[in-house]
């Protein structure tokens, strides 16, 4: 996702970068964070950069983002988290500290639920905030399936909470949302999902707090444009107050994963931005940039360009899926390579076998020919007898 921006006459986006002797890249990747994850829009910056004129109290600051952001999204509570991750790692252990008079999560969990259920098919990489906060997994079913009994079987007087991703596309098999909710719920066990990655569509904002779900996380940096160092958490009233008594400003666990008063107000415009956005006008820039891609490829005979209707992360919306002919998967490999390493340089994603895609929620307007211009020049390169000292030095 990027937004329209204007910079300073002689300057070319970048050069802030390039002065550091980093030089910037054409994320055809999608919103990874460890590209950036994605441009802040316009309204986003301003806001930002307004708050930095006043001091404010920061605890009434997150309150009043809080219930702003709740309203927005038609939850009943919101929280502003430090990413995703670090709303995992919050609402970890508010389910952990659920039976603590004050909630508040103490560094010694002897005697407190720790466990966590969660469907093999939802393993993530993130899941390691859960043990940050003390928690252990707990996992039931297969890669790709789980059934109810399963869920039923797993809980026990040491489970804190389930953890739930919903993405489709990796275990269509897995018990339904609202199951999972009501089987947890009968025993008094939160629910949280990890949504990071779900926009669009904007109504994921609200879908899984009303099937049910105590706290919904999304990113701040990706689809919705706000500070890569924010997170949203979505949920009910209790559990989002359970939770920010774990949290900073308070000098408890959460405060290394601290938000301050400029992120706050950006992650504010952010929804807000995105919630007016044309979703539909979005979505058609992407099928454009993709087209231009198909129809590169339709002229060429080393590779096959198609359009898939899937986001890396499931969502609705189309890529590139690259297919380089005759070439196994080292090969695409070292192509891959070949093509961030200089500039313009161009980090896209390896799929399967000899293939990658390209994603255009991150491409700016026009990415798309730099891409594929590229592209053309490294596969003529390709074509040619190798010479082997420049082989080494550029891969
Ligand atoms: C990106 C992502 C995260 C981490 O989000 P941050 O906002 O970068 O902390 C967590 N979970 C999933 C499923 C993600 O895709």
């Amino acid at each position: 996702m990027t937004g329209e921006r204007t910079l300073e006459p002689g300057r070319a986006a970048g050069d802030i970068y390039r002065t550091l002797g980093v030089e910037p890249i054409v994320n055809g990747r999608s919103t990874f964070t460890i590209l950036g994850g994605s441009l802040m829009a316009p309204s986003v910056l301003a806001a930002m950069a307004e708050a930095a004129e006043a001091f404010v109290d920061l605890t009434e600051l997150q309150a009043a983002v809080g219930r702003r952001i709740a309203e927005l999204t038609h939850n009943e509570a919101a929280f502003v988290s430090g990413g995703a991750a670090a709303g995992l790692f919050l609402s970890a252990a508010a389910s952990i500290a659920r039976g603590v008079p004050d909630g508040v999560a103490p560094l010694d969990r002897t005697g407190l639920p720790t466990e966590f259920i969660i469907h093999r098919a939802h393993r993530i990489p993130y899941d390691l905030a859960i043990g940050l906060a003390g928690g252990t997994l707990v996992e039931i079913g297969t890669d790709v399936a789980t059934d109810q009994a399963e869920l039923e079987a797993a809980f026990t007087a040491r489970t804190a909470g389930v953890l739930y991703v919903p993405k489709a596309h990796l275990a269509p098999a897995v018990v339904p949302l609202e199951v999972v909710c009501h089987v947890a719920h009968q025993r008094g066990i939160p629910v949280i999902v990890d949504a990071a990655a779900q926009l669009p569509p904007r109504e994921n904002l609200w879908r899984f707090t009303e099937a049910g779900a105590d706290a919904v996380l999304f990113s701040g940096g990706k689809a919705l444009c706000g500070p890569a160092s924010t997170g949203l958490v979505l949920g009910s009233a209790r559990f989002i107050e359970r939770l920010a008594v774990n949290a900073a400003p308070l000098q408890r666990l959460g405060r290394p994963m601290k938000v301050g008063k400029e992120d706050l107000v950006g992650i504010l415009a952010a929804v807000e931005w995105y919630l007016e956005l044309d979703e539909e006008a979005l979505i058609r820039r992407y099928e454009e940039q993709v087209a231009h891609l198909v129809d590169w490829g339709r002229e060429r005979d080393d590779v096959d360009v198609v359009r898939v209707d899937m986001g890396e992360a499931g969502q609705p919306t189309p890529r590139a899926l690259v297919l380089l002919s005759g070439r196994d998967g080292y090969e695409r490999d070292a192509f891959l390579a070949r093509l961030r390493a200089a500039p313009p340089r161009i980090d896209l994603l390896a799929g399967d076998e000899n293939t990658f895609y390209v994603a255009p929620e991150t491409l700016r307007p026009g990415d798309e020919r730099i891409v594929s211009d590229r592209l053309g020049q490294l596969l003529a390169e390709l074509a040619q007898p190798a010479e082997p000292a420049r082989e080494q030095s550029t891969v």
